[in-house]
């Protein structure tokens, strides 16, 4: 749980990476179109590889069968005419015309997802073109030039027309999607948010971190010296190796993480 909103998924390294906020209908990644990311309505996609891509097509596919809107996925502007390619394929193979919209994204795009809600893409760091995302809350607090008024006061004031509020935006949730650790240098908002979920493919020293650095992951002995530094209250690790068990990460994490940072550092999704 992120405050009240609802955070559910997979990750698995190569296998498949999908998170859905179910009460804001959107998903990051989409993996090959798991049954809980069918419902959403709104798709960011971090990049082409296919554990995260595969399912853009059978999303589309499953809101056409269920006559839903048709879905609008954000992803790097690289991956937009491929995927209308493989579109147009799956096309002619089921001679079927599909709805849909696919939207380039940059470190420029807002993208609107309520009133109280919207999403920033930050760059990243990986082998092909890729985006992470930050989800922000806004809301309106009174502008401090009218604190320590009265509540009839500021009524009044604003009955005269007089906008008394402020818009405040707070970072909540970033996503990573697969990235090395630069990431954090490449955007201001990346690592403010309360939540960071992020990628740490590889936890000991069977992989050491120039290889997890050739195939645009990070590592575990990267994140712990940034574990100081970084704002993050809460910090959940995707994106795991298959070469560990859900157990035996969780027993290396007690291991490798200092005491302080327990509690604040989990695998996502845990047991
Ligand atoms: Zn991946
Ligand atoms: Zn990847």
């Amino acid at each position: 749980m992120l405050g009240d909103l609802e955070l559910f998924g997979l990750s698995l390294s190569g296998i498949h990476t999908s998170l859905t906020l179910p009460q804001l209908g959107i998903a990051f990644d989409v993996a090959q179109g798991l049954p809980f990311s069918l419902k959403q309505k709104k798709f960011f996609i971090t990049h082409g590889h296919m554990d995260h891509a595969a399912g853009i097509p059978y999303v589309i596919s499953q809101k056409a069968l269920l006559h839903e809107p048709p879905p609008i996925f954000y992803m790097p502007e690289s991956l937009v005419l491929p995927m209308t390619e493989i579109m147009n394929q799956w096309e002619k193979i089921e001679k079927h015309d599909y709805q849909y919209e696919f939207i380039s994204i940059n470190e420029a795009s807002e993208i609107d997802i309520n009133p109280r809600y919207f999403i920033r893409p930050f760059s990243t760091v990986h082998r092909i073109e890729s985006f992470g995302f930050t989800l922000f809350s806004r809301s309106k607090k009174l502008h401090p030039d009218f604190q320590g008024r009265s509540q009839s006061e500021i009524q009044n004031l604003s009955h005269q027309g007089q906008d008394v509020s402020q818009t405040h935006i707070e970072p909540i949730l970033s996503f990573t999607g697969d990235t090395q650790i630069e990431f954090i240098n490449k955007s201001r908002w990346a690592t403010e948010a309360k939540t960071l979920v992020m990628e740490c493919t590889y936890l000991d020293q069977r992989k050491d971190i120039a290889h997890a650095k050739t195939w645009g992951h990070t590592h575990l002995d990267e994140l712990l010296l940034l574990l100081d530094e970084l704002k993050a209250k809460d910090i959940l690790l995707i994106h795991l190796s298959s070469r560990y068990s859900i157990a035996e990460a969780e027993k290396i994490l007690l291991e490798r993480l200092p005491k302080k940072h327990q509690d604040r550092v989990r695998l996502f999704p845990g047991q």
